[in-house]
Order: structure tokens, then sequence, then C-alpha cells
């Protein structure tokens, strides 16, 4: 008896933006059982060739009827929170797994919120057809903080981020790449070349952004304890890609520092970098192109009880984006055979 593998239509929503793109590459790296691959945009890319395992593929508008008798199994969404609000139930109600990366579904309490390496049992909690990928800020934290809560548990978390303008999509790419050149900036309130914005997304009436907030809410979700105390200032600075992140934890009991390392080095999707006296520490220009989430710069805080500071780096693109979204879709393959 033969027995073969099904093969999956796998569909990518905002094939031509930034993150879209990134999904084609990973998509080509990794291999999926994939039998036809469907590219959406909206109406302005319509029509655009893109080049992607071996052969030419027409990109089309995101329509209504785009996921209608099309055999669609899985569709990867990155087009923005209305075009997923509006579009993603849609694919859903036509059987169609949605793994959305934009914040329009990641609090939805039937709306799984997923890091493989953190918590792949909520992949099999899907309800509505919908499985969230969290923010790329909060994605590499997770990765970094999960085994140190297992261990240790944690008491409070302060954020403070270092965020490439690839977050902020193509126009955040050329507003450095223009703003390098003098060029005035369209995406960002004030240039980015040169300056460090602590501003990403809009401000809500707490005085936080979007963003920080975002931390916030995802940390509690992922690691599955509202009583963590939680703070973020989440800034932009003029990196081109690969966010970085200062994390200082009070840990709920004592620990040691070479054990600490020793566990980081050892948990999955993490590279530790921490050997100070050569230089040796996460950078974005190292973690760039990578999946993996880089640690270094541990050291005691002794303020607090069980303090910890820590310097944590990925690429936002690929771990904070593509990738962790292309990680729950093999999972799930996995999981349905
Ligand atoms: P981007 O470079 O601006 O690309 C946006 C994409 O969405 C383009 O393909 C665009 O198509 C498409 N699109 C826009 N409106 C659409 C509509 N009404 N119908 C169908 N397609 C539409 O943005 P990005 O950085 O890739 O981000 C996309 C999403 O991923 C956002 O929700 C963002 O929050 C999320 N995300 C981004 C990052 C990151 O680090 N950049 C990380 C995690 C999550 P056209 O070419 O036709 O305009």
């Amino acid at each position: 008896m033969v027995l073969t593998m099904k093969k999956y239509n796998i569909a990518v929503v905002g094939a031509t933006g930034m993150v879209g793109r990134k999904f084609l590459q990973v998509l080509e790296e990794r291999r999926l059982p994939v039998e036809n691959y469907y590219l959406f945009s909206s109406k302005r890319s319509a029509g655009t060739e893109i080049e992607f395992m071996g052969k030419k593929h027409v990109v089309e508008e995101l329509t209504e009827d785009s996921f209608t008798n099309r055999g669609i199994d899985i569709a990867l969404f990155s087009a923005g929170g209305s075009t997923s609000e509006k579009f993603a139930p849609i694919a859903a109600a036509n059987g169609v797994l949605v793994i959305d990366n934009s914040s329009a579904w990641r609090m939805d309490p039937e709306v799984p919120l997923v890091v493989p390496e953190v918590n792949p049992e909520d992949i099999k909690k899907v309800k509505k057809g919908i499985i969230a990928n969290p923010n790329c800020s909060t994605i590499q934290a997770m990765v970094a903080l999960r085994p140190l809560q297992k261990k240790y548990g944690i008491e409070r978390i302060v954020y403070t981020t270092f965020q490439a303008v690839s977050g902020a999509g193509l126009a955040g790419w050329n507003d450095l790449e223009n703003g390098l050149k003098g060029e005035a900036p369209k995406k960002f309130p004030h240039p980015i070349a040169g300056n460090a914005l602590p501003h990403i997304d809009s401000f809500l009436d707490n005085g936080y952004t979007k963003e920080e907030m975002k931390m916030v809410n995802e940390t509690h979700k992922i690691l599955g304890d509202d009583s963590i105390k939680v703070t973020a200032t989440t800034v932009r600075v003029p990196v081109f890609n690969s966010h970085s992140e200062s994390i200082n934890i009070q840990l709920k009991n004592d620990y040691d520092l070479d054990e600490v390392r020793a566990l980081l080095a050892s948990s999955p999707g993490i590279i530790l970098m921490d050997d100070p006296k050569n230089n040796v520490y996460p950078l974005a220009s190292i973690a760039d192109g990578h999946d993996e989430v880089y640690v270094g710069r541990l050291r005691r805080d002794d303020t607090v009880n069980y303090g910890l500071n820590m310097w944590c780096v990925s690429d936002n693109i690929r771990k904070g984006a593509a990738t962790n979204a292309v990680q729950i879709a093999e999972a799930y393959i996995r999981d349905n055979g």
C-alpha cells in the first residue's frame, strides 16, 4: 500500500507587502506539503507577477468571493487589521484555517494566540477557524521568557523596545531610506533618521501607545497568567530590520545566573550570545535573516528580589511575523495529517 500525504492549498493575503513577501520566502525555504498557492493583495497590486517556487504567480485582488469553492485549506493573512476583520471570517466560513498577522483577532477569547515554542497546545483550541500571530515585539519576548516562567515563575516584566522600521511595513522602510537622503517623512510623524521615536501605533487615553498595550495584553494571554505585572515603552529606532528589547524581569524565586544561561541556551528557538568581555551580545545585524531569538547581557538586578536584566533581539519580519505564522501552519498540518 502506498501512503500519500495530503497536500494543502495555501493562500497568502497581503502577498505584495513586507510580511507577505517574507511569507513567500519562508514557505519556499520550509517546503510545506502544498498543492497550490493563491496570492492576494488589494486592487492596487492586483495583476502583479511574483516568481515563487519556480513558477510565476499572478496576484489577485482580494474579494468576498476569493475563498469560495477554491479548495483553500490555510490562509496566511498580513494585510492590516481592517482587512483581517472583514475577510478572515469570510475565509473561515469557507472552511479555511486563517493564520492572522494583524492585531484584529489577537485578544478574542475564542482565538488562540500562538508562539509555537511557547504554547503549541493552543493550536488545537481553534474555535472560529482563526489563529492569531502575536505582535512582533511580543513574540521574541515570549520565546525568551517562557523557560524562565516555567522554572522560576514571573512576578513582573518591564519591556523597553528598540524597534526596526521594517515593523512599519514598506512605508516605514522607505521613510528611513529616504530620510537618510534628507527627505521628509511620509509614514512617521517625525524624521526617523537620527531619532528614536517613543511612539509606535496610536496613543491611548491611558498615555500608553497601542503597541505598548499589545505587549502587556498579549504577554498575559500567551503566558496564561494575568497576574504578571507588565509595563512597556516601545520605541522606533533608525534600524532597518530586527527588533531589540531590554527586558527587566522580577522572578518569583531565586536563581543562579549560570543556571539561567544554561536554561536559555538549551531552550527551543533561543541562541545565547553572552560574552560581554569579548563584545559578544545580540545585535540586529546578527539576528537579521535568521529565525531564532538571540539573548544576552544577562545580569542580576539587585534593586528588587530575584531581578534579572536581559537583552533580546530577533528578526521581526521572520520570527516576529512570517516564520512564526508558517510554524503554526506546520504544526496544524502535523496535527491534521
Ligand atoms: P505592508 O508592507 O504595508 O503590506 C500590506 C499588504 O496588505 C500589501 O500586500 C497590500 O496590498 C495588502 N493590503 C492592504 N489593503 C488590502 C486590502 N484591502 N485587501 C487586500 N490586501 C490589502 O505591511 P506589512 O508590514 O507587510 O504588514 C502587514 C500586516 O502584518 C499588518 O497587519 C501588520 O500589523 C502585520 N505585522 C507586521 C509586522 C512587521 O514587522 N512588519 C510584524 C507582525 C505583523 P497592496 O500591495 O495592494 O497595497
